[in-house]
């Protein structure tokens, strides 16, 4: 019998798990040099644990993104994977950790792309005043895309509201007029503490497929950007989604039936994903919070100082929807 016959004949009875491993299979074959990246989180161990199965493994590169701002569980995990795999796994330091970008950039609020704009209007030291676009171009001049997204002028999808647009975030430009910024905003720590350390970690390792834990079945922009577990660009390293068509009872019937085990932060913590520790995107970041404040006091203290002003901003713009909202409610009556 050969490998893939009898990991498959060894495989539970789930189509998409079945299908996951005859497809990383043949990638693994097709493929010389290959980079997975590890965040410690669950959807990672089960690549890992997929691919280590699998003939070619040798030829993957295992590969972290130290961020700067991580949990102790997340870089003890890490070396249990190394062990029980007996295999190593890189660790990329950031080009700037967060710590340092925040400091020097400002801190990330609401949502990569809200910080952005935010950020672009700063510079411009723009006064939230509520004008038509031609009136804050003449006063703003340079800085058309953020003043465009500030006046709502970019046209609406089929869905609905274009996340180009300030009133995607609900009473955002109210709060933002009542309540101005008064500390640095930036988006810059995913730049220099994340995305950039890879691309230059894939430009040195000149690999020829790149290895992601993205799931089709997975909220948020990251899965929209992707329509299979699959694809290739012209001069550029193939890249291969393995649990892509994972749906999480598809994750729970891999995890118990090959005995994956993740990290404290699941187990423990009771988090429900991991990622940059206590980033400021993550809705649920007081959750976080509660528990770096019970099991990681070190780094409660510490994302505390690095983000404090995006917390207590983005819990004073939570209040203000809420009140909002209830005060349109009113008006209705
Ligand atoms: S995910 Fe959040 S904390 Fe992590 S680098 Fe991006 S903005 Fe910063």
């Amino acid at each position: 019998m050969d490998a893939l016959t009898k990991l498959i004949s060894e495989a539970p009875n789930n189509e998409i798990i079945k299908k996951s491993i005859i497809t990383t299979y043949q990638k693994l074959q097709e493929h010389d040099s290959i980079l997975c990246s590890i965040s410690g989180g669950s959807d990672s161990d089960i690549i890992m644990d997929l691919c280590q199965k699998i003939p070619g493994a040798e030829k993957i590169d295992y590969a972290f993104f130290d961020t700067g701002l991580e949990f102790k569980a997340t870089k003890e995990h890490l070396l249990y994977l190394e062990k029980k795999y007996g295999i190593t796994i890189h660790r990329a330091k950031a080009i700037k950790p967060i710590p340092i970008c925040c400091k020097e950039f400002g801190q990330p609020f609401l949502s990569k792309q809200v910080s952005e704009w935010i950020s672009r209007l700063q510079r411009h030291n723009f006064k939230w005043e509520d004008k038509s676009l031609e009136e804050l171009e003449a006063e703003y001049p340079n800085c058309r895309a953020a003043l465009r997204w500030w006046c709502d002028d970019f046209d609406d999808t089929s869905n609905g509201i274009s996340s180009y647009n300030i009133s995607y975030n609900q009473y955002l430009k109210e709060f933002l007029m009542k309540y101005p910024p008064d500390f640095l905003i930036s988006n810059k720590c995913c730049h220099y503490a994340k995305k950039k350390v890879a691309s230059d970690y894939k430009r040195h390792g000149k690999f020829d497929m790149n290895m992601y834990g993205v799931r089709k079945a997975e909220g948020g922009a990251r899965k929209g950007a992707y329509k299979n577990c699959f694809s290739t660009k012209k001069g550029k390293a193939d890249e291969y989604r393995p649990i892509f068509w994972y749906r999480s009872e598809d994750k729970k019937e891999y995890e118990d039936y090959y005995d994956v085990v993740h990290s404290r932060c699941y187990s423990e913590y009771c988090l429900k994903r991991t990622g940059c520790a206590g980033c400021p995107y993550a809705r649920n970041f007081e959750e976080e919070l509660e528990a770096m404040r019970v099991f990681e006091p070190a780094l409660y203290k510490a994302v505390n100082n690095v983000f404090g002003k995006s917390y207590e901003y983005t819990r004073k713009y939570r209040k203000f929807v809420e009140e909002q909202k209830k005060k349109d409610k009113r008006k209705k009556k």
